[in-house]
């Protein structure tokens, strides 16, 4: 266990924290986390599992992982030398250019200096006699501070398929989030892929240039889109840095703080010409124009989805030669855009290739995995790599893995267990200082916008109690009560609500986990921010601040 110092602790009195705030993980949230509480003078440490920083840029290493939002609105904003100096080579920036400029945000903002990695943090209690943290590492060593903050990401606790003799398989296998640092390689070597999400298509479509022979089992399959990725040139890139203003305040504008929203138009407001005209045009767009920039009633009027979801099956269709294929990787049991769009290059085409098999695992379920590979009620296929695709305990996994312990002695995942719910996603009644960056409830979309957002909210909080001489905030009930009400009716009649899918919070992978649950913020990002900044107005009424 380290010593604890005495020192002047943020309001100016003297006090025996090891730090002023912790933050937990050196991705995206706790990197600008640390910037902006070290520009308010105060100590602090980031502990991060990890040996570098990048958080989900750092963990997910698969094959083909990068962005599917446009590069240039997925970075940071808050420094215009940042901006000028930084040139992305693509449009969605592959994951190692994007590891690599986080590597440059900490490096150009000294940021390592106050990063602990490989610390994992095992459990946080608050103590309420000192209004403070203490947290502890798997190692054992414990700090404290007067704040706590979380910046551990949505989708960063992976979790494994259920399949029986899954730890005897003899050849290599990996969770895509948890890929080595050292190169795969796929040449000539007989590939398994189990998942067809976002991470699966991004893995299926670059695995299958290579590998011998590449078998995908997909249960359910997804609507997926074209991304149209392109590099940047050096005189592109000048006129994309010359638009930056532009470009954020068109985030700023839009429902979920991407460059696209939804079309004004309703679907059959328009003539059938222009309907298909326009679903070409967005289907020959890049990125989440096609999911977010859709005629206005896409995602919530069946009859519009259903057309919708029509042309992109047709789609799928023309792209893959063999029909019995192509009708099994169109959803049947939801419409487009009601679970997270995958975008692809070349995926479908993927299944031309004669390399490649895709399984039905809902025709020909996967029994059991052996020391050779995968034996389904169908056949027994060997392999020498199984890559598992198969997603996260999203939103409350990583908060879940930590033992954190209120002021009446409860754990969260406990508290949670019974109701979930946040004030903002941001605090939770019972857990005073304790300050979460896209916690349940809080508005995703375009993450790097709404973390900038909630970590200068968090950031300003402590200036405004440092500034008054408070050490404790502490969400009310009723205003955590206040806001599970509006989340529950930003919710309502949105199609993506409706289907089991991580953003409706179920995991087959997890027990009890096969009820679909509210876990995050459907409203807009205008609603959300209205919200957030009529609370800082009225002076934090809604948190009991002493
Ligand atoms: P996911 O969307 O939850 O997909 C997991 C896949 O594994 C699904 O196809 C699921 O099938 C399948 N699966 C899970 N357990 C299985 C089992 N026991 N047997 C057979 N199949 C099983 O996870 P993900 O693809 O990792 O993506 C999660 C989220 O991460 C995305 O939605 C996105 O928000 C984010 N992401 C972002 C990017 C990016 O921005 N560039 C890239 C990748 C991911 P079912 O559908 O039947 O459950």
């Amino acid at each position: 266990m380290n010593q604890p110092q005495t020192h002047l602790d943020s309001t100016g009195s003297e006090a025996e924290f090891d730090f002023d705030a912790i933050v937990i993980g050196a991705g995206v949230a706790g990197l600008y986390q640390l910037y902006r509480l070290r520009g308010l003078g105060m100590r602090v440490r980031v502990f991060e599992a990890g040996t570098g920083v990048g958080g989900t840029w750092y963990w997910n290493r698969y094959p083909g992982a990068r962005f599917d939002s446009e590069s240039y609105s997925y970075g940071y904003s808050f420094s215009q030398e940042l901006l000028d100096e930084w040139d992305w080579s693509e449009h969605f920036a592959s994951q190692p250019e994007i590891l690599s400029y986080l590597q440059h945000v900490a490096d150009k903002f000294d940021l390592r200096k106050d990063i602990q990695f490989s610390s994992d943090v095992k459990a946080a209690v608050y103590r309420e006699e000192t209004n403070s943290w203490q947290i502890e590492l798997q190692d054992g060593s414990r700090y404290t501070s007067r704040f706590l903050i979380t910046g551990i990401g949505l989708l960063s606790q992976p979790t494994l398929p259920k399949i029986p003799g899954i730890e005897s398989f003899q050849g290599q296998s990996f969770h895509t989030s948890r890929w080595p640092h050292e190169p795969v390689d796929y040449s000539g070597k007989r590939v398994a892929v189990i998942g067809t999400g976002a991470t699966g298509v991004q893995t299926i479509q670059e695995v299958c240039k290579t590998a011998g022979h590449l078998t995908v089992f997909q249960r359910r399959p997804n609507w997926c889109a074209p991304l149209h990725n392109a590099k940047i040139g050096p005189e592109e890139m000048q006129s994309i840095r010359e638009s930056y203003d532009e470009i954020f305040k068109t985030c700023g504008n839009t429902a979920a703080g991407f460059l696209h929203t939804a079309d004004p138009r309703g679907t059959f407001e328009v003539s059938e010409k222009e309907r298909y005209e326009f679903w070409e045009h967005l289907y020959a767009s890049k990125g989440f124009g096609i999911w977010q920039g859709n005629f206005k009633d896409v995602l919530s009027d069946r009859k519009a989805n259903k057309a919708m979801s029509d042309f992109v099956a047709d789609k799928i269709r023309e792209r893959v030669d063999n029909p019995e294929t192509a009708e099994r990787l169109i959803p049947k049991d939801h419409g487009f855009g009601s679970r997270r769009v995958p975008l692809e290059t070349n995926y479908y085409e993927s299944y031309n290739r004669s390399n490649v098999e895709l399984v039905d695992v809902t025709a020909t379920p996967i029994q059991e995995i052996t020391p050779d590979g995968i034996v389904t009620t169908d056949r027994s296929l060997e392999f020498d790599i199984i890559i598992y695709a198969t997603g996260f305990d999203a939103i409350l996994g990583s908060y879940n893995r930590i033992d954190i312990v209120g002021a009446d002695g409860r754990k969260l995942r406990d508290q949670w267990q019974e109701q979930l719910s946040t004030f903002l996603g941001i605090q939770v009644n019972n857990f005073p200082n304790l300050f979460m960056i896209l916690g349940p409830h809080a508005l995703l979309g375009n993450n790097p916008r709404s973390i900038e957002f909630n970590v200068e909210w968090i950031a300003n909080l402590l200036e405004y109690m440092r500034t008054r001489g408070l050490v404790r905030a502490e969400a009310t009930i009723e205003a955590v009560a206040s806001w599970y009400e509006h989340v529950l009716e930003q919710g309502k009649d949105l199609l993506i609500n409706e289907i089991d899918s991580w953003m409706t919070g179920v995991n087959s992978n997890l027990e009890g986990r096969d009820k679909r649950i509210v876990a995050r913020y459907s409203g807009t990002q205008q609603t959300f921010r209205k919200r957030c900044n009529e609370v800082v107005e009225g002076g934090y009424a809604e948190l009991n601040l002493q």
